[in-house]
Order: structure tokens, then sequence, then C-alpha cells
């Protein structure tokens, strides 16, 4: 069985038809015209219509960063995109003849990481996305976890200091500010003494093993560790999954994680340890997970 997944960016739509396998065969991406809401259903409808042309499609998956309902239907706001309470998958259905699944891009890639990368032996898994915030997905009991309203999962705002660094949702002190990739920017520019140091120098730094480079990993590690343990006591999940581009450092990323997640979790030393890995689908997760989501709402139907 075929489905279609499209991933919605803030610069570009990839699309993409995927097999039950999680096996991609066909790809395509254009611009994302994210300033025009109709623009944007156009592009995407014309990506379904391009990638099912000749073949079986039972259904297609919409992926979007923003809040989607528990109906998977509308995107209620979505920050880079001209969206606002959007009934995408009613819009969507009434111009193309195939059942249409809306998710969050987080939930998506998480659920691709659940089905068919590092979290496939698994019932329960929480990702965290490391990329320029802190992104995250919940699969518990082998099913998505989204919350009563679709919101739920949005692991980036899980407080870790109070009255700490102020976060774009408005509130302080969320994980988001002390574990992303701007707070990794942040802990190299501290590490190094240069408080000019751009994302492009501290890439290079992190590649090159530079100890200014692991130390800032450290620092990140430990804050994510201290937000692993609070989800564990809540979620108790048998592996953590960590993607984004900053996952790129592995090891010495997962091991600071470790540390501080076993130093800051409850009930120390009679809790099992879950496992920690890196995401293996990078950046096919998003439509991989939607095309999937779609193919298992279809089969439903
Ligand atoms: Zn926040």
């Amino acid at each position: 069985m075929y489905s279609i997944g499209i991933d919605i960016g803030g610069t570009k739509i990839a699309g993409a038809l995927v097999n039950d396998l999680g096996e991609i065969l066909e790809q395509r991406q254009v611009p994302s015209p994210a300033h025009s809401a109709q623009q944007m259903e156009d592009s995407i409808v014309e990506l379904i219509q391009e990638l099912s042309q000749g073949n079986p499609v039972k259904a297609a998956g919409v992926a979007a960063a923003g809040f989607i309902d528990a109906a998977q239907s509308t995107v209620y706001y979505a920050p880079n995109i001209a969206w606002r309470n959007e009934p995408l998958k009613d819009k969507l259905e009434a111009r193309i003849n195939l059942p249409i699944v809306i998710e969050n891009d987080a939930n998506a890639a998480g659920w691709a990481e659940y089905r068919f990368g590092a979290g496939k032996s698994f019932t329960h898994m929480t990702m965290l996305t490391i990329g320029t915030g802190v992104g995250g997905a919940i699969i518990a009991n082998g099913e998505l976890f989204t919350g009563g309203f679709g919101a739920g999962a949005e692991i980036g705002h899980l407080r870790v200091q109070p009255d700490g660094l102020e976060c774009g949702c408005g509130q302080r002190g969320c994980i988001e500010s002390y574990g992303s990739g701007r707070a990794l920017l942040r802990y190299l520019r501290e590490e190094t003494g240069n408080p000019a140091l751009d994302a492009n120098e501290g890439k290079k730094l992190l590649e090159d093993g530079d100890p200014a480079a692991w130390r800032a990993l450290e620092t990140l590690g430990s804050w994510l560790g201290i937000a692993c343990a609070s989800l564990s006591a809540v979620l108790d999940p048998q592996v953590y999954v960590i993607g984004g581009g900053v996952a790129a450092a592995g090891e010495h990323l997962l091991q600071p994680i470790r540390e501080s997640f076993l130093t800051n979790l409850s009930a120390q030393g009679y809790h099992p340890e879950p496992e920690f890995r890196i995401a293996q689908l990078a950046n096919d997760a998003g439509v991989v997970g939607a095309a999937d989501l779609a193919r298992k709402h279809a089969e439903k139907l």
C-alpha cells in the first residue's frame, strides 16, 4: 500500500511517495509559499497529484510546524506559515479524492523513528529533536500521544529553571532555552571566549573535536538529561531518541545526557534505565512519518 507524505518547512515543501515499509519510492521538492495560505494549499495539492500519478495511493499526510487539533484536521496556529484556524484537512479533501491527515512535524518525525528508525523495537518512546529549538514527540503504548487538544508533547517548553531565561512561548526557564542548538552556540561562545562566534564556526569546532566544543556539548547534554529525568517520572519511556542537527555529535551528546539523567532521576538506582539513541531517519523523518500516519488512518476507515 502506498501513501504520500508532505513536510512543510519555512523555505521548502518536501513530498514523497512511501510504501508500507517506510521506503521512499519517489521524492519531490518545491519552494514554500509561506506567506500565502492559498498558494500553500495549491502547492500541496499539486505535489500530491504529481506523486499519485500512476500509483495506487491510499492516503496522504501533511506535516507542518504548529498546533494541530487532536482530530488531525485543523491547523490552529503555525508560527512560520500564514495559517490561523485553517481547516486544512477539509480543504484538501475537497480537492483531492484521498483521505488526508494533518500532523505536527515533530510528531510525524517521531512516528517515523518509532515505526522504522531508532525506536522500532519499543512500545514507549520519547523523542527530542534538537534543532534551533527543542521539539518533541511521545509514543505511548504504540500510539502517538498528542494530548486532549492536540497540543501536547511540546517537550521544548518543559520548565527546567524557575525564573530562568525568557522563552519564545512567553514563559521563562523552558528546556528550549538550555538544550537547543541556539543554547549550544551560547555555550560555545562562553567556552571559546568569543562572543562573535557564529553557527558555522561552532559547527566546525564540533567537527574538529575541539575541547571547547566537547565542554559545550557536556553543558547542553546535562540540561537535556535533567529534562529527560523529569520526563521519565511521568512517561517512563523505554527509549529516548535524540534527533535534529545537533544529534550529529552522536555519543559526545548522548554520554552527558545519560550521566545527567542518572544523577537527576527519581528513585535513583531502582528505576530501570531507558536507552538513549540517535535518530536514524534524518531529513526524511517528516515525510515518512506523515505518510505512515496517513496509511494508518486510511486502514481504519
Ligand atoms: Zn517555552
